[in-house]
């Protein structure tokens, strides 16, 4: 999810295919069979089936939510679907289990309540084509779906409301797949403040934010840092005791002052521990023109609601949306500029640093050229090894990274459960 206000507009553009062409390797005579007499675009192809791809976020529950369709089937609408999954490689997919902040503060409960049918509408998947893809709970099932031919849908829950301060509530959705938490959303929560929002009451992470980051290390959920404050990263990386990830956030360093992406000083301290960036695709992440473009449009959706004197809603931002990029052509970024991304934070934090957190299905029409949808990881790939990755680069950046980072939490909680059921030694 972006700004609460472009998020998951649903406007769906094709699957680009329109690049440049580019050279193909030129010792075309030598044995067929070599990966080297292959074109750039078939190597990329292959390798996009041949090494496990993991996108850390996609936000197919919350679009299903708001319109339900068989995602195991071609769809039209969206940037996900099961068989351009498999066509582009994917095989980890983490599934968002969003809730839009204000839900914490509307009625005790909700939060929650809508949490459980977002996981409900996961499991739907899941029923209608057991054959094509599983939840997976662990690194394991992960490999264990990839050996069958099915993706890995495992669960990420976007904003830590529904825990609603109980770890009871924790261990329910822990039981029910959930393996990270990205603890707050545009508002700050009862968890940790958040980098959209201006109020700041808790200078950081709250009390129960740090339980609730000690009781994830020892029960094996990843902690997602991605929407916080830059105040509750830095207590989160004092308080975990195991690598933490962003799963959809860019470098700051390309859109100055956006505190949603995050600094450099950030992506150093949290990869010095093993974590790892995932690289958001949503422009408004990418480039200063599409941030800003983002910004102008919020400020006249909200001159427009104030002179029409009508009250935001969902509805109003679409029609206001449409009509405003009719007036304002978007400035898509590129596949050229993820790539600068990525570049960047190999170039201060190394190559285990950076990962792929799409944000497909949750950024709406905003994704760059070349990256329209779940097909186009191949594209990512040429991309790569035209910029001079090798192969073993190219498999840490496309999934290497996050399933090192899973692994190194799994592990922990193993410790510390077996720490804590060992027999006393007095
Ligand atoms: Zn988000």
């Amino acid at each position: 999810m972006k700004s609460p206000l472009i998020a998951l507009c649903g406007l769906f553009v094709l699957a680009a295919c329109d690049q440049a062409p580019q050279n193909t390797t030129s010792d075309q005579n030598s044995d067929p069979a070599s990966v080297g007499s292959q074109s750039l675009e078939a190597r990329a192809d292959k390798l996009a089936q041949e090494l496990l791809i993991a996108d850390t976020h996609i936000d197919v529950p919350y679009r299903l939510h708001k319109l339900y369709e068989d995602v195991t089937r071609p769809t039209v609408d969206g940037d996900f679907d099961v068989p351009r999954a498999f066509a582009g490689g994917l095989d980890v997919a983490f599934m968002s289990i969003y809730t839009p902040a204000d839900y914490e503060f509307e009625a005790p409960g909700k939060a929650t309540a809508h949490a459980d049918q977002m996981i409900d509408l996961v499991e739907r998947i899941i029923a209608t084509a057991p054959d094509q893809a599983t939840i997976a709970h662990s690194t394991d099932e992960v490999m264990a779906a990839r050996a069958a031919g099915r993706i890995a849908l495992p669960l990420g829950m976007e904003n830590g409301a529904p825990i609603a301060g109980s770890l009871d509530l924790l261990d329910h959705f822990y039981k029910r797949g959930i393996r990270y938490i990205t603890l707050a959303h545009s508002r700050s929560n009862h968890i940790a403040d958040s980098s959209y929002d201006e109020a700041r009451p808790h200078d950081g992470l709250t009390a129960f934010g740090t339980t609730l980051i000690h009781a994830m290390n020892r029960m094996g959920i990843m902690i997602d840092v991605s929407h916080i404050s830059d105040q509750a990263f830095w207590d989160v990386m004092a308080e975990s005791a195991t690598p933490v990830l962003a799963t959809h956030s860019s470098a700051r360093h390309f859109t100055p002052g956006f505190e949603r992406n995050m600094a450099d000083d950030m992506i150093k301290a949290m990869a010095a521990k093993g974590g790892v960036i995932m690289i958001n695709f949503g422009s408004a992440f990418l480039t200063e023109a599409a941030n800003g473009y983002n910004k102008r449009r919020d400020t006249a959706y909200e001159a427009w609601l104030e002179e029409t004197e009508q009250e935001a809603s969902a509805e109003l931002e679409t029609t206001f949306e449409t009509r405003y990029r009719a007036e304002n052509p978007y400035p898509f970024a590129t596949l050229s500029h993820v790539l600068d991304h990525i570049d960047h934070v190999v170039e201060i934090a190394g190559i285990d640093a950076v990962g792929i957190g799409s944000d497909y299905d949750g950024v709406g029409d905003s994704l760059p050229v070349g990256l329209k949808d779940v097909s186009a990881y191949p594209n990512l790939i040429k991309g790569l090894l035209q910029r001079g990755y090798d192969e073993a680069g190219i498999e840490k950046i496309m999934g290497g990274n996050l399933m090192r980072l899973w692994r190194a939490v799994e592990d922990h909680a193993t410790k510390a459960q077996n720490d804590a059921t060992a027999p006393a030694n007095e």
